[in-house]
């Protein structure tokens, strides 16, 4: 993700825009093992890889494997061409 799309998404969340797209979202990476609250907000874990297939969690990069994306989730998830890296939305 560049820079201008990691600014546009804070940008979203500061103003209350796209909701409708980020509470949906929201709601997926909440069911998620990637899914980690901090002290800034939810986080897309990238310290986690996980098995989509078989919903198994490594703490090292494996195959078949993928790892979160290490965004803060209220701001990505208001970002229509923001995907999710293990294919939720
Ligand atoms: S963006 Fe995808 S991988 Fe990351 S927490 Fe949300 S659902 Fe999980």
């Amino acid at each position: 993700m560049g820079i201008s799309a990691i600014l546009n998404g804070h940008t979203n969340e500061l103003l209350g825009l796209n909701k409708d797209i980020s509470i949906p979202r929201l709601k997926v990476c909440l069911r998620c093992p990637l899914y980690k609250k901090t002290i800034v907000g939810p986080i897309c874990n990238n310290k986690l890889w996980l098995d989509v297939k078989t919903g198994k969690i490594s703490l090292e990069k494996k195959d078949g494997y993928k790892n979160g994306c290490g965004c803060r989730l209220d701001a990505k998830t208001t970002l229509p061409n923001a995907f999710c890296p293990i294919g939720k939305w």
